[in-house]
Order: structure tokens, then sequence, then C-alpha cells
């Protein structure tokens, strides 16, 4: 956990004012590294907190964010109040602040000490009002943040925190991400495309078109003793039958040529510096020159595991979130993957849906060590024996999620869903997840299709929707939760709503 996040750090600034003279200065201070040292101790939180300082003035609220602004390894701003802090000296910092904000409703002391308190200590302790006139100015100027409110030693309040660290990390790794599609979208889709001049503005990546022939480019200077390598590692980590390494077989080839094309599309992901990339399954290279001989699914699968963003059918914008939801997962135990909704199964209260993709579904949500296969697929420009890690899901509560591009804005859509035991599929040898979702199908799907979600998602069992709240704070976008209190008839006025408030707030839009 400590790894993934290492670069990163979160600024703690503590709000005051001089009002109360020195000794309280000094106290406000040694306070605020007690506590930011008992965050750090606490082995909850994420991302290491940093002390810079009580603020007393607009002059020095302004230097501190400032240089948060410019200082890469800072993703993120806690700011509590210990002693009123006049709300007036925070504007000139707030309207310079670019990064996440979090305003921290806590307290030094647990509890009053009846016994003891005095004027000095009510001079010192002063949140419960100076958080407050923060929060007020905040208001005022519709600054977006995350309020959390809880005592700073308490499990829940620490555990509010690490949620939105782990956001702020997942923010900060998509404001220099670079999403790779080889191949356009596939013709006509209309849910996975959008506006990525106005993507790149709202949520941070950029997305390029990069030609298949560039990607054979780099296949063409992978090696033999390479790919022999790596096909190696793949008859080491998953399961197989014992006839599939026997080098003289169709099937032993293909596998040797899917490690090729994973090795193709590793470098040529490195070279250029991107976290994501999508494919279409329709543009897979001349077969005059070097060219995929199927789609690279496997590959896929296992890039996705290494934190590639992937999307399907050049869904550049599930490619993105699929790498920020593997960045917000680093350390969380039960995986996340790029999903599709493949099938339905009408089975009363148990109505679900099959989430498959034809082979692209990342390995780290199994519930076992998958299986390495190789069959017959039908799609596409290369019909052709392919490649596949075979495998179903844990059982168990997660989220999905999706962003999809109204013409106007982008709207997150979350679902909370429950994962439940499948049933074999002999013939339809590919990974999957079955879900039920909440509330149940017939509401969760419907919900999710008046509010136009796409048929591919990003899902996690780790990451709550509190998780995607803070993504749509920080990004400024709309978020609806379809969970277990939606209903049809609440979650359509919620939409005509967001519809008018959107449109009023041009500043969102
Ligand atoms: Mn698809």
């Amino acid at each position: 956990m400590e790894k993934a996040f290492s670069n990163y750090e979160v600024w703690f600034v503590t709000g005051a004012q001089l009002l109360y003279g020195g000794d309280a200065v000094i106290a406000v201070d040694a306070h605020s590294n007690e506590m930011v040292a008992g965050l750090n101790n606490s082995g909850k939180l994420p991302v290491k907190v940093v002390y810079k300082g009580t603020a007393n003035s607009s002059k020095e609220v302004e230097s501190i964010f400032k240089a948060a602004n410019n200082d890469e390894k800072c993703v993120g701003v806690i700011t509590w109040m210990h002693t009123f802090s006049p709300a007036k000296m925070w504007i000139h910092g707030l309207q310079q602040l670019k990064k996440p904000l979090m305003h921290f409703h806590t307290q030094f002391n647990k509890e009053i000490p009846w016994d003891t308190m005095d004027m000095d200590f009510m001079n010192l302790n002063q949140s419960a009002h100076g958080d407050r006139e923060f929060g007020h100015i905040c208001t005022r100027m519709r600054i977006r943040r995350k309020v959390v409110v809880g005592y700073w030693k308490d499990e829940e309040t620490l555990h509010k925190i690490a949620v939105w660290m782990r956001v702020c990390a997942g923010w900060a790794d998509s404001q220099d991400m670079l999403i790779l599609r080889f191949g356009d979208q596939m013709n006509n889709v209309a849910v996975t495309d959008g506006d990525k001049v106005e993507a790149e503005e709202r949520l941070g990546y950029h997305v390029d078109y990069c030609p298949v022939s560039e990607l054979m480019s780099y296949q063409s200077k992978v090696t033999d003793d390479e790919v022999d390598a790596l096909v190696k590692i793949y008859f080491k980590e998953y399961d197989h039958d014992a006839s599939l390494e026997d080098k003289s077989t169709e099937a032993y080839k293909k596998v040797w040529n899917s490690a090729k094309a994973e090795l193709a599309l590793r470098a040529i992901l490195k070279d250029k510096g991107a976290k994501g990339f999508t494919t279409n399954f329709d543009d897979l290279g001349q077969t005059d020159g070097s060219h995929f001989d199927q789609i690279p699914g496997l590959a896929s699968q296992r890039l996705m595991a290494e934190g590639y963003g992937f999307g399907a059918e050049g869904d550049w914008k599930s490619a993105a979130l699929c790498r920020t939801v593997w960045v917000m997962n680093q350390g969380l135990p039960n995986g996340c993957s790029f999903l599709e909704d493949y099938t339905l199964n009408f089975d009363g209260a148990n109505s679900a849906i099959l989430q498959s993709h034809m082979l692209e579904i990342c390995p780290l949500i199994a519930s076992s060590k998958p299986r390495l296969e190789v069959h017959f697929l039908g799609i596409g420009i290369r019909k052709s024996e392919t490649a596949r890690l075979v495998f179903t899901s844990k059982t168990g509560m997660g989220c999905t999620a999706t962003v999809i591009d109204l013409g106007n804005r982008f709207r997150l859509i979350v679902n909370d869903v429950k994962c439940i035991e499948p049933k074999p599929l002999p013939k339809l040898p590919v990974a999957s997840a079955l879900w039920i979702p909440m509330p149940n199908f017939e509401v969760g799907a419907g919900a999710w299709i008046l509010a136009g979600g796409t048929h591919h998602s990003c899902f996690s069992y780790d990451l709550t929707s509190e998780y995607w709240e803070d993504y749509a704070e920080i990004a400024g976008i709309e978020m609806v939760h379809i969970n277990k209190d939606t209903t049809i008839s609440c979650f359509k006025k919620e939409l005509r709503m967001n519809e008018i408030y959107y449109m009023l707030n041009k500043a969102l839009c």
C-alpha cells in the first residue's frame, strides 16, 4: 500500500489567528504536529500527511496554497481550524487553490475537560465554531471539497480520509494520463464516443490515436527469446492443459503469438508513456506485414492487471476510468476490472446480469487461479483460435462505474452490485462475473438505462460509492448513484433536477 502511493503526499494546513497571543500560536503548532504524526502513525492512511504549518493571515494562506499547486507530490490539501480563523483570510488562497481540498472538522481534545476547562482553553480550542466559519466561506465561494467530520483518532474518521486520499491519488494520476487508441471507435457506436477536448479539460487525460502500423513496428522488434520467456511465465502462472505446452500444436503457436502481442503492446505503451489503451477488433494490422493473428485479448487481460487502463472497441472513456480505478484500488484486497453487460438471467429476485467480454476481463477479480485456454473466436477481422484467461469472479458486494458524455457535460453513473455464484459455462470459455445490480435487477438496470449508462463499466469490489462521490466532487461532474434505496420515480426526478442544475451552473458544463 505504501509503495503504490509513495510518490504522493497530502498537505495539512491548520487555521488560526494571532488574536490569542504567542503561547496560543505555539500550542496550535504543537497540537497540529501531534495530530499529523498521529494520522501518519495510524497505519490507516495510504498517503503521507505533511504538516505545512499554521496559517494566521491571508498572505500565509495564499503562499501555502500556491506552493501546493506547484508541488508535484502534493495531491491534496487538508485544512482544519484549531482556533477561530476569520474566513476572509482564506478568500485569496481558495481562489488560487487547484488541488483537491478536504476540510477536516475535528478537535484536538476528544472530550470536554469539564473540571479544568477555563478561558485559556477556550481561546485555543475553537474548532466547533472555527470550522463553521471556514465552511461558510467555502460554500459562499462554491469551493468543491470533502468535509470529514469526526475525531481524528477514530477508525471511521481515518477511513473517510483514506478514501479521499486514494481518490486524490487517482485524480493526480489522471492529470498526466495518456490513453492510446489503436484503431478508432467501433463504427456507429454512440455511448463509447465523446468529447476528447472536454475530457482533457475536465478530467485531465489526453487521448491520442496511434496507427496500428506503428504498434506493428514494435511487434517486429520483439525477439523470439523474449517471447519464449514470457510463454514460460504464462505456463507457470496459470492453470492449463499439459497439451498446451506441445510446441508442435496450433494452440501453442497461438499462445506464443499472444505473448508476442503483449510484448509489443507493453513496449509501445512504455515508450509513449501511456497509462491506458483501446483496441478495435476490426483493426489488427495488415496480413501482408507484421500483424496480430488474433485479438490481443490475453495481452489486454494481463496489461490491465499491471495497471494499464483498457477499453474495448475504442472506448477511451472506459480505458481512462479503468486506469483510475486500478490506481485507487492499489493495495486493496479484491481487485477491479473492465466489464461489459453480456447477457441477462431472469430468475425472480435473483435476476442477474452476466458480466464478461469476448476476452478482456482483468484477472485481478478472479476467484481462483485463472486458466489459460485457446478457443476459436468468430468475431472481428481475423476470426481465429484465440488465447485467453478463463475464470469466474469472486462473490460479494462491489460497485461499478461509468462516465458518459451527455453533450453538455459528463455524467458519472455508479451502481452498487452484488456478485453471486455463476454456473459453469462449458461452451463459452470466457472470464466472467454474475451480478445483481442494486436494489434489484429491474430497478438497477432500469435506472442505469434511464441515466444513459454504457454497456461497458469499470468495476471494483473495494471502491464504494464514497470514492466516486469524492471523485465527482473533485472533477466537478455530475454523479448519480443507484443503490439499495433507489426507486425509479425518485431517480427520474433526480435526473430531471440535475438537468436544470447543470443548465444553470455553466461553470460545471
Ligand atoms: Mn464491448
